[in-house]
């Protein structure tokens, strides 16, 4: 079937009403669970072929990530599609008032390569139970994955109510050209902005994932010994391709030394004397990738690591030492386990470094100052983040995840997700044993009878 005869034939199903029944989503959730569960093995392994991702890595950030989201969703699917009864108005009186979860209709998920499973089954899952139909589209850079996603929604589902469509920029951009009635869109910003003018043609709303450069600060207060443990960890899993990963770090020079000394020893502890032979340690998804990445480490000073294998696709993990602002390390979002560390004097350093970029997706800060933290959070907008730690701020479901600015719009997770995938539909419905006269013209001598009504509300 050509694609746009997939739209049609799921516009054609959603018109049918049968994603209205809850019982009917509970049940399409629940079948896709059983059949998540049985496939876990493979996924694992597909996300291994793809990028030497470890096993440990696939179930703490990829598996359980989605059967958590799921088993929420079938939980909680009752209470939250319930119409929610409000207040009603004083104007509108007598009357009562409801909000109304209704799904939009025939849903385009697009996702990303570097947690190819994990992207594309949380939207998806949240798109299913809010009583969407949806086309997904997996990333064609993880092929692997991206052929057993289709492989467990076609066991499971009808192509008029969830169907996957494999390809590339050519497949993506054929199904932008269709009419959704939402986008969700996780990806890089250039993308994003293609994604953000086809949504434009029809008024589509979209939710936009996208990436930025997410800065951590490091301050002289800091307890460095588990700061340098704690962002060995957020920078370099997933090979450091993740959206929210610490792109790069601003530390106090006081404590630059002593940081560095620690982050040798943590990255030894958990990578051993070389991580190219570490189980553990991922893999850059292809050479495009790796040679982005690799230029950025031209012309630089390492304070550790540096070596590359192009045709391994390994870059060790590596902290560029001061790189200059204008370098290419500094330029975009890394997305890879480079860490450029800039050192400053006081707070004004670091605003003038975070006012070079647009709003990230993440901020990280390590102090023991609550005061600075909190000065921090508040003066700087960004997506999400974390104070003394890194990226695990999505591990909490009931914290919404998303952008802000280039970073994105909108957010999902937990009940999040739901809503997202949800239109709030208000409406009144009105006594009819009362009708009082105020609003009807002729207005003449209404009028301060209307104000004192309308204070009210
Ligand atoms: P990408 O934007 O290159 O690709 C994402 C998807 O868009 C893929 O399915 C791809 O096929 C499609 N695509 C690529 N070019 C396209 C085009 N010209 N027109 C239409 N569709 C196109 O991103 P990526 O390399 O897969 O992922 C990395 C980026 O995603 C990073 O910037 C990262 O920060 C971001 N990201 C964001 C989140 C988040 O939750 N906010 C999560 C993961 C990744």
């Amino acid at each position: 079937m050509n694609i746009k005869d997939l739209v049609q034939s799921q516009k054609n199903f959603f018109s049918k009403q049968h994603t209205k029944d809850i019982s009917f989503r509970k049940n399409a959730l629940k079948k896709l669970q059983k059949e998540i569960i049985r496939r876990e093995d493979d996924i694992i392994n597909a996300l291994h072929n793809d990028f030497k991702k470890s096993e440990y890595e696939a179930v703490m950030t990829e598996t359980s990530i989605v059967l958590t989201e799921l088993k929420m969703a079938i939980k909680n699917i009752h209470s939250w599609s319930k119409p929610k009864r409000v207040l009603p108005s004083l104007l509108n009186f007598p009357s009562s008032a409801k909000i109304y979860k209704e799904p939009y209709g025939t849903v385009l998920i697009i996702a990303p390569w570097n947690y190819p499973y994990q992207l594309a089954f949380a939207p998806l899952l949240g798109a299913i139970a809010a009583g969407n139909t949806v086309v997904l589209k997996p990333s064609e850079l993880t092929p692997h994955v991206s052929k057993l996603t289709k492989e467990i929604i076609e066991a499971v589902f009808d192509k008029d109510h969830i169907a996957v469509v494999e390809g590339g920029v050519d497949t993506a951009q054929e199904l932008l050209a269709q009419r959704w009635d939402y986008i969700f869109f996780t990806g890089s910003v250039p993308v994003g902005k293609i994604v953000a003018k086809a949504a434009a043609e029809h008024i589509t709303p979209v939710t936009l994932e996208l990436g930025g450069k997410s800065p951590c600060i490091v301050d002289e207060t800091a307890n460095i010994k588990l700061a340098a443990k704690r962002l060995v960890w957020g920078k370099l899993i997933n090979g450091g391709q993740t959206c929210i990963a610490p792109d790069y770090l601003l530390i106090h020079k006081s404590v630059k030394d002593k940081f560095t000394t620690h982050f040798k020893e943590e990255l030894i502890k958990a990578y051993g004397e070389n991580p190219q032979i570490s189980d553990d340690y991922p893999r850059i998804v292809n050479t495009k990738n790796f040679d982005r990445l690799a230029l950025m480490l031209t012309n630089e000073n390492f304070i550790v690591g540096g070596q590359t294998d192009r045709d391994d696709r390994y870059i060790a993990p590596t902290i560029i030492n001061e790189p200059s602002l204008d370098s290419e390390v500094m330029k975009g979002e890394i997305f890879g386990p480079i860490f450029p560390l800039i050192s400053y004097d006081n707070e004004e350093d670091i605003a003038n470094i975070l006012a070079r970029y647009d709003k990230p997706l993440a901020l990280y800060v390590f102090t023991t100052r609550a005061s600075f933290a909190k000065k921090i959070i508040g003066t700087y907008s960004f997506g999400g983040g974390t104070i003394n730690d890194t990226t695990v701020h999505f591990a909490n479901h009931r914290l919404p995840f998303g952008g802000v600015g280039e970073s994105g719009i909108g957010g999902y997770h937990g009940k999040q997700t739901f809503e997202t995938f949800s239109h709030n539909k208000g409406v009144v419905t009105r006594g009819n044993w009362l009708d009082i006269p105020t609003r009807y013209a002729p207005y003449k001598g209404k009028l301060k009878q209307l104000k004192s009504l309308m204070k009210f509300g």
